[in-house]
């Protein structure tokens, strides 16, 4: 496969694929691997996930201009992106020594609760975000003790395929973490059919996700899936309306709108609904789209010609237009549409730099069209009103819900949507759960 720079379009790599045997090979090398990384003491598997974060933060800069170079994405981003990854290895590196079961009281002896590994987890993972998305299944899989096989998207293996390098550089026995890019239907397809492995966590579209629960429902396989979304950016007439105005580009504008928690879909209340739009108008004609290694570039290009077809294809009559540079490389302006709430642009995921604004009256209303999508996955919600934001945050139906703000991502807090955007939940303090069955064991003393 030939790796090519979305900014530039220049080839950077020739990766080469796996086909299903190199997948049969690799998951049995990880059930290898399996059997003795399971029976590391804790202590020297914490160690041993700290010094690969170390390693991660030492060759941050590397990896960083590694994803802008593959991805498109912004310097600055992808910084933020390697200490994510960082980051998020040294938190589990916290777990294994206090994977902490339970003892219940039952009458006749001692009960007690065991967390175990589950054993080869297949991971496969989108273009949007490879390093964080990987890392955020590949850090708590293996705190719990378990081995994985990441499968990359097609277009964006480098780092995945790096940091697996570093991963064996800081020590970790060989076949507990590999990297195998190839196409979604023919490895990560194998992956997910292989009966030696135990658990799918699959980052993508919804519709994939659907045909990989499917076939894993066959074995009863565990799954962990993170799927699309259709956000909400809710603003009531009481918000700061010029910080809600500035800051809205940006929750849908990152990383080219290819984010899966974009607020893709502004609500505004309908007596500020004018002089919004025209805030949002000048904070957009604001965004700097361009060389994403540029420090202050804030947009950069999608990531393929196929991608950007798609979302032109969204795109009739504008509201409004930044600037975007020509060519080469896969430019889109940051583009905002005056919708109405069935047009397919307010309803479907575009992922790809283009929200629409819709006006509403009151509360009811709001909740109302932020709940009418099949997704529900995150959400802003901009007001003064504590009790009202209160309401809102629990009426709409989203996994992660931001007020005044438009931030998703924490990794110390639990991350995952409602209805099709996911099951299940990644990061904060219980991810290893997602990775652990519990067993329960009682002692009889008669
Ligand atoms: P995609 O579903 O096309 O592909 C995702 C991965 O699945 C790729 O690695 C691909 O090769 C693989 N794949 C494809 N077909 C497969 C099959 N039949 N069997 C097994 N694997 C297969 O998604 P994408 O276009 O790469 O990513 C964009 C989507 O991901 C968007 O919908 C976005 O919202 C979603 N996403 C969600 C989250 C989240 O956390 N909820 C995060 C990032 C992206």
């Amino acid at each position: 496969m030939k790796i090519i720079n979305p900014a530039t379009e220049a080839v950077v790599a020739e990766v080469e694929f796996a086909d299903a045997a190199e997948v049969d090979r690799a998951v049995e090398r990880a059930g290898q691997a399996y059997a003795s990384w399971r029976q590391v003491a804790p202590g020297d598997r914490a160690r041993l996930l700290r010094r690969f974060a170390d390693l991660v933060d030492a060759h941050g800069e590397e990896l960083a201009r590694l994803e802008v170079t593959n991805s498109g994405h912004t310097i600055g981003n992808a910084r933020w992106e390697a200490g994510n990854v960082r980051d998020v290895l040294h938190f589990y590196a916290g777990a294994p020594e206090r994977n902490h079961g339970k003892q219940i009281p039952v009458p006749g002896g001692v009960d007690v609760t065991f967390q175990e590994p589950l054993g080869v987890v297949g991971v496969i993972v989108p273009w949007n975000f490879p390093m964080v998305v990987m890392t955020w299944a590949v850090a708590p899989a293996l705190a719990a003790g378990n081995t994985v096989v990441v499968k990359p998207a097609e277009w964006t293996p480098l780092t995945a395929v790096r940091l697996a390098e570093l991963a064996l550089a800081a020590g970790l026995p060989e076949g507990v973490f590999q990297v195998l890019p190839g196409e979604g239907e023919v490895a990560g397809a194998r992956l997910v059919e292989h009966p030696d492995v135990a658990k799918i966590v699959f980052t993508g579209s919804t519709e994939v996700g659907k045909l990989i629960a499917a076939k894993a429902a066959g074995q009863v396989k565990r799954v962990t899936l993170e799927l699309g979304g259709k956000s909400a950016n809710i603003i009531f007439a009481d918000s700061d309306l010029d910080k809600a105005a500035k800051t809205a580009p940006y929750a849908v504008f990152d990383n080219s709108g290819q984010d899966c928690c974009a607020r893709s879909r502004i609500l505004v209340e309908q007596s500020v609904y004018e002089e919004f739009l025209e805030k949002l108008g000048a904070a957009v004609l604001n965004v700097k789209v361009g060389d994403p290694l540029d420090e202050s570039t804030e947009m950069g290009p999608l990531i393929s010609a196929e991608h950007l077809e798609r979302v032109r294809g969204f795109v009739e009559a504008p509201h409004l237009q930044g600037a975007c540079p020509d060519g080469p490389g896969y430019w889109f302006p940051p583009t905002v549409l005056t919708s109405r709430v069935t047009d397919r642009a307010f309803t479907e995921e575009i992922f790809g730099p283009v929200v629409s604004v819709v006006p509403f009256s009151g509360e009811a209303e709001a909740v109302k069209i932020a709940n009418d999508t099949p997704y529900g996955l995150s959400g802003s919600i901009w007001t003064r009103d504590v009790g009202r934001a209160l309401r809102v945050a629990r009426a709409v139906e989203a996994g992660n819900l931001s007020v005044n703000s438009h931030s998703s991502v924490r990794y110390w807090t639990p991350f995952g949507g409602f209805k099709q955007s996911g099951l299940g939940r990644e990061l904060g303090p219980d991810a290893l759960d997602a990775f652990t069955e519990t067993k329960n064991v009682f002692i009889s003393w008669e």
